[in-house]
């Protein structure tokens, strides 16, 4: 048995609708204990050397933003979801 799959490349086009949004609106799902909120309710720290936003409820790390010449790596791994509102 087979699974049919497409390349990453299909996902271009729902990803840059939902990297177009202002993201601190975006709902977060925390990895560690669940809290649901907005990004912009996180605890940022930083700039340097990049930017972590950790859980305001149990100050787990929720993403780290770091960003460079030409480049940019954003690391999710601490939220279990991320929730954009989008117009229908
Ligand atoms: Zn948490």
């Amino acid at each position: 048995m087979t699974a049919e799959h497409l390349d990453g490349n299909a996902l271009a086009g729902p990803m840059a609708e939902i990297f177009a949004v202002d993201v601190t609106a975006a709902t977060a799902r925390c990895a560690n204990c669940g809290l649901a909120g907005p990004i912009a309710s996180l605890h940022v720290y930083g700039p340097e050397p990049g930017l972590v936003a950790r859980c305001p409820s149990c100050g787990e790390v929720v993403l780290r933003l770091v960003r460079s010449l030409g480049a940019a790596w954003l690391d999710l791994r601490g939220a279990v979801s991320l929730r954009v509102s989008l117009p229908d």
